[in-house]
């Protein structure tokens, strides 16, 4: 007998049902009763699959109608003081409002920052925990849905943010975070009272910190929280995911917990060998975050040596939960046969997960089908011509080490450039992407549909340039952007001009809130096909005679934000796509574009989680871009950008990089980075955002005016670049237009501050 469950369920819906509902119930266009309606079908939906394909529990709680770390802070109370006396009516329209900072028919409030959730392109909303912060049972939404679960029939799992992932997770003002593990270990254990309450025999709690390094006070809040919140009766599953536990098996084998889930995608289960056999183990055998079948005969021997030792007390999992992956494969009419016949979407995984379970309990004489089935599909893909290209793997091979590096350091580089392009101080710009209106989507769609002429779909983007184009000269900003408006997402554009890159139809996976990304497959070797950005940068550029940014994605967010190819290692894949973009970037020369941005939005969230995988990772990452970006002039201008990341212990290797400018996400929590720089004498050149993009609250001139001065006290004036925080893509015209004359205003106030 072997248990099968999953860790989590995609939660936007098979077709983004939830971010429709969000943004509606934003728009004021329905109540909150049909946004709750379109929750619960949701769950319901999601719950049907994990029974009717076969899972012993259905998980529950894994839902949220912004974002879980949200909700969990809403159930322990943590709610920042600002936001404390605002009345919403219900915990919805609260967390709503701290997540975007905005509510309408209610006053307009600094949202809580955004972060990168873990090595993921997930956003969470980082909690924040102040001294007058209580911990308090203050929602009742994860007992609600448990009790709809059961009351349809299901076998309920419900899933909790673990204590110690959430305080590692969340600001703290004014304490030390774990000197909070009292109050909070008082909350969760109302929580498992009230779960047990409601007739639940096994909770989830995660805790990925353990895949960390943790420092002993840490590994002593494990023992001290755990002991406490562990009641009788009600069996605790630690789950543990992306990455393995290396010696934090010691310390999880020790708590007094029921039963341990381990992430095998990157570790086999005889590292787990230590584990004690009386409790069990949850094995995460069908990985979580990748597009591609599982080779089930493979993982079925792997498993069947575990049950020899763990008896029923093995269970069978994806790694983490499904919320990385797109919902179902079935929906993908338009894939190629070959490739589609090698994937697996969150569906198809969990009847993956329900495969192996049979095979282990029942004998592989009830699986015979399904594994003959597997075997083909893995032999096809070996065997496939449309993987592997000679000249690609040649160009690789033959890389010289002159390849990834500038001609000149950056202060010689820097002097080549003032001269050229005569920019004044703290010269203003933007992250790349402007307002993509619902007409430009529309007629994005119509065109893919082939509904309408390649020209006409052309001129309607060189309008949209135009557009921003005279907006940006008319707020005065000096450096120009064409505005983005040929793309749909900054990753998925480039994969129609590569090799080696499929796109799938309905492929969503959720971002933050109610944004959704669908990213590219990459299942061969990448090649350029033809330029991808030099007919719109040049015709942006003949628009105006200021200097124009060409607008590139960076190498490493290409393989962070793709589903990579499992069959070579990610740094071949990422040189590959580095070589096109080299090839790019010097076409963008050639043809008089002198600014080239290559965002790099990914480059923090693709650090390993664990310190000693960190230099294997920034070795080829830094190498990559590099690779990409140092086949220019010196007076050519190399820009990148990062955001919504933890920059502090990786502010070195992005100095390696050597892009003449960086601008970075800052505006939610400034002072961090402020920190950052007193201790770093950052040597290029810099912008750290003066404007939330991603809420509908517009700085004042004052404002930017402040961030910009206390900015100037750590980095030198010279240095500093003014700009949002990331592309403006989410906002509307209305909006950035204000923005960003409130942020060129700033600007010149301060250069006239520096003249006197
Ligand atoms: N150039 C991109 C844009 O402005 C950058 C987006 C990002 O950092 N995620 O949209
Ligand atoms: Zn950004």
């Amino acid at each position: 007998m072997a248990i099968s469950h999953i860790l989590g369920f995609p939660r936007i819906g098979p077709y983004r049902e939830l971010k429709k509902a969000q943004e509606d119930y934003w728009a004021q266009k329905i109540d909150q009763e049909t946004l709750l309606q379109a929750g619960q079908a949701i769950c319901k939906n999601s719950w049907e699959i994990q029974r009717s394909k076969g899972l012993d529990f259905v998980t529950v709680g894994d839902f949220s109608f912004y974002d879980h770390v949200l909700d969990t802070a809403l159930m322990l109370g943590v709610v920042p003081a600002r936001f404390r006396h605002l009345n919403h009516q219900h915990a919805i329209d609260l967390a709503f409002h701290m997540a975007r900072g905005y509510m309408p028919g209610s006053q307009d409030v600094k949202a809580c920052a955004l972060k990168k959730w873990f090595n993921t392109n997930y956003h969470y909303i980082v909690p924040e925990i102040e001294p007058t912060t209580t911990f308090q049972l203050a929602d009742t939404q994860l007992f609600d849905q448990v009790m709809q679960a059961q009351a349809l029939g299901y076998h309920v799992k419900p899933v909790l943010l673990g204590p110690l992932t959430f305080l590692s997770l969340a600001k703290v003002q004014g304490l030390k975070k774990l000197d909070c593990c009292q109050q909070i270990i008082e909350v969760y254990r109302q929580i498992l009272t009230r779960l047990k309450a409601l007739n639940v025999k096994w909770v989830q709690i995660d805790e990925p910190i353990l895949c960390q390094d943790l420092t002993p006070e840490w590994q002593a809040a494990f023992k001290q929280v755990y002991a406490q919140i562990t009641i009788p009766d009600l069996n605790l599953l630690l789950t543990t995911y992306f990455g393995d536990l290396g010696e934090n098996i010691d310390l999880v084998s020790t708590l007094p917990v029921a039963g341990l889930h381990v992430d095998l995608t990157q570790q086999t289960l005889m590292h787990y060998s230590r584990f004690p056999t009386d409790k069990v183990l949850s094995c995460g055998i069908i990985h979580g975050r990748n597009v591609w079948r599982a080779d089930l005969r493979r993982l079925y021997q792997e498993l069947r040596q575990a049950q020899e030792k763990w008896q029923e007390k093995l269970w069978i999992s994806t790694s983490c939960s499904l919320l990385h992956t797109p919902v179902d494969l079935t929906q993908e009419t338009a894939l190629p046969t070959e490739l589609k016949a090698w994937l697996a979407f969150a569906v198809q995984k969990v009847e993956e997960v329900a495969c192996l379970a049979t095979a282990l309990t029942g004998g592989l004489s009830h699986v015979n089908a399904a594994f003959e089935d597997s075997d083909n599909r893995a032999k096809t893909r070996q065997s496939s011509a449309h993987i592997h290209q000679a000249a690609v793997k040649d160009r690789v091979a033959s890389l010289t080490e002159s390849m990834f590096s500038r001609q000149h350091p950056f202060t010689e580089r820097a002097r080549k450039q003032k001269q050229k392009f005569k920019l004044p101080l703290l010269p203003t710009t933007t992250i790349g992407s402007f307002p993509q209106t619902q007409h430009i989507r529309h007629l994005r769609h119509e065109f893919k549909a082939g509904n309408i002429a390649q020209e006409i779909y052309d001129h309607a983007i060189e309008l949209e340039i135009q557009t921003a184009i005279s907006l940006q000269e008319e707020v005065d900003l000096d450096v120009l952007v064409h505005g983005e408006a040929e793309r749909s997402d900054m990753v998925e554009y480039f994969a129609e001009y590569l090799t080696g890159f499929a796109l799938t139809q309905n492929g969503w996976v959720q971002g933050y809130g109610s944004r959704c990304v669908k990213p590219p497959i990459i299942y061969g070797d990448v090649s350029r096909k033809r330029p991808m950005t030099v007919r719109w940068s040049l015709y942006a550029q003949s628009q105006t005679d200021k200097p124009m940014k060409g607008m590139l994605t960076g190498p490493v967010t290409f393989v962070c934000w793709s589903f990579v190819r499992d069959d070579q290692p990610i740094a071949t894949t990422a040189t590959q796509i580095a070589l096109a973009l080299r090839d790019e970037i010097n076409d963008l020369e050639a043809n008089g574009i002198e600014m080239i941005q290559m965002d790099e939005p990914a480059f923090r969230e693709g650090l390993p989680l664990r310190h000693h995988d960190w230099q294997a990772y920034l070795d080829w990452a830094i190498k990559a871009f590099r690779l990409a970006t140092c086949g220019v002039k010196d007076s050519t201008q190399i820009h990148t950008h990062m955001c919504y990341s933890e920059f502090n212990d990786v502010i070195e290797s992005i100095a390696a990089l050597d892009p003449d400018v960086i601008t970075l996400e800052s505006s939610r929590s400034p002072k961090e980075l402020l920190k950052i720089f007193e201790q770093f004498a950052y040597p290029n050149d810099i912008g750290p955002g003066v404007y939330d993009v991603h809420s509908p609250r517009i700085p004042t001139i004052e404002e930017i005016v402040d961030s910009l001065k206390q900015t100037a006290t750590v980095i030198p004036v010279e240095k500093l670049w003014v700009n949002p925080d990331c592309g403006l893509k989410t906002r509307d015209w209305e909006e950035v237009k204000v923005a960003l004359s409130h942020m060129v205003a700033a600007a010149k106030i301060l250069r006239g501050d520096q003249r006197e």
